[in-house]
């Protein structure tokens, strides 16, 4: 099974929406790895991290077929990972879905709210169902496929997470939108030895912040971390993502910065087997 990075930016995408910097320019010039839609993951056909407003474009680019999804992760609700509006298309009149297709929403509690408002209250005439996720509570997903979300430093106004899959034995830990890990969620990736690990990398060539975000630095650290603790395999895969505009490098400047470090750079339709 892959995970795919579908969308590796910030909540502006890259080229941003209105903007001009030099970053934004050279995108727009090189394009290729250095355009970035809004970050969002699958995982196989029948699961995905996140519905932002790309969800739609990725669906074309990476041919998913979104009438497949059984189990739709939220990591928390800034308009960048979650558009609610979008699954008002499950409607009938506009898709036709089959009686026993249920696509279960998995998210916090604000999540769970901006979901009901956006399909008339009716989670069973849209073939949805929703869950409240809660920090180290596991949750079963298809295929033997297991989550379990994590608590972030990134928004204090509602539980912002983050999560762990377990795939085949294999472990893989989807961390963006983080800032530094909270204290608890490191006492809880203490019990596992993961394989992957993708990091929140926002704020790029930027040093002082790693609270809601992390930049380059904060990500290399947060790595020798996970290692010095036994938290990643030394074999392991580490992969930065979530990128802004921003954070004043394009991709073969972030490149630079991290492969000394052993890290790779995140883009949309890089394959993860797992
Ligand atoms: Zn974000
Ligand atoms: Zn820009
Ligand atoms: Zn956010």
């Amino acid at each position: 099974m892959d995970f795919l990075i579908c969308g590796s930016a910030a909540a502006e995408g890259w080229p941003a929406l209105f903007c001009d910097c030099r970053c934004c320019v050279e995108a727009w010039k090189r394009g290729g790895k250095d355009v970035r839609t809004r970050t969002t993951y699958q995982l196989g056909d029948t699961i995905r991290v996140d519905f932002g407003p790309d969800s739609y474009a990725q669906m074309l680019r990476f041919q998913l077929p979104f009438d497949r999804l059984r189990h739709l992760l939220v990591t928390h609700s800034h308009q960048d990972h979650w558009h609610p509006g979008e699954l008002y298309f499950r409607r009938p009149g506009f898709s036709v879905v089959a009686e026993e297709n249920i696509l279960t929403v998995h998210g916090n509690a604000r999540v769970g709210e901006t979901l009901l408002a956006a399909i008339d209250n009716d989670l069973a005439y849209f073939r949805l169902d929703f869950h409240e996720v809660r920090p180290g509570e596991w949750i079963s997903l298809d295929n033997g496929v297991r989550a379990l979300p994590l608590a972030a430093d990134h928004d204090r106004s509602e539980t912002c997470v983050f999560y762990l899959f377990e795939v085949d034995g294999k472990f893989l830990l989807q961390a963006n939108d983080t800032g530094w890990f909270p204290d608890a969620t490191w006492a809880m990736l203490r019990d596992y030895s993961l394989d992957v690990v993708v990091l929140d990398s926002t704020s790029g060539s930027i040093k002082d912040g790693k609270h809601g975000h992390m930049g380059c630095n904060w990500v290399v650290t947060a790595r020798d971390q996970m290692l010095k603790e036994g938290i990643l395999k030394p074999e392991h895969r580490c992969i930065a993502n979530h990128f802004s505009h921003n954070g004043g490098w394009i991709h073969e400047e972030l490149e630079a910065y991290y492969a000394p470090h052993g890290i790779e750079v995140g883009y949309d339709g890089l394959r993860i087997p797992l």
